[in-house]
């Protein structure tokens, strides 16, 4: 019986652009996605959310980049549900990243301590701020583009320039 769900999905292969296979394991039943492509030409294998491949892409281990929690190389991680970072590849058993800010960089470290590392890039009632990756044991914020941050909790009367 044909019962197939016309509908558009993400399912091609990001690296390769050939078409993506929806394949469930017989093992344990979960679904997952291979590229179409020879084995040869892409490899590529999607673990599944929410119906959808899940479309990342690993970039390779850079050493210039070390892990803030376990000093190992990150690497970056395109394609994410809020845009590239940074993956620490001692993953899973260091679960370390780090935002990217819209020029490419890496956010500034915590202003409180550098050794909190650099600050992570968070949703705001007034857009995105940069909030130290320690909270709460450390509540250091930032605007991002660095400036030291404007939300205080009490905003003083002295109205908008
Ligand atoms: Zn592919
Ligand atoms: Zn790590
Ligand atoms: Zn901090």
């Amino acid at each position: 019986m044909e019962n197939a769900k016309r509908k558009v999905k993400r399912d091609k292969c990001p690296k390769c652009h050939h078409d993506l296979k929806r394949i469930v394991s017989e093992k344990n039943g979960k679904p997952y996605w291979i590229c179409q492509a020879p084995t040869e030409v892409c490899d590529s294998i999607y673990s599944e959310r929410n119906g959808e491949p899940l479309l990342l892409i690993f970039g390779d281990a850079d050493p210039t980049c070390p892990c803030p929690d376990c000093e190992a190389p990150m690497r970056m991680v395109k394609g994410g549900q809020y845009g590239d970072y940074w993956s620490c590849t001692a993953y899973p058993q260091c679960k370390g990243t780090l935002d990217i800010m819209p020029d490419g960089e890496l956010p500034p470290p915590c202003p409180e301590d550098e050794a909190h590392g650099p600050m992570r890039i968070r949703p705001g009632k007034h857009g995105k701020f940069l909030g130290c990756r320690k909270y709460p044991e450390c509540t250091a914020t930032l605007e991002t583009d660095g400036s030291p941050s404007r939300h205080k909790k009490n905003d003083d009367k002295e109205g908008a320039i």
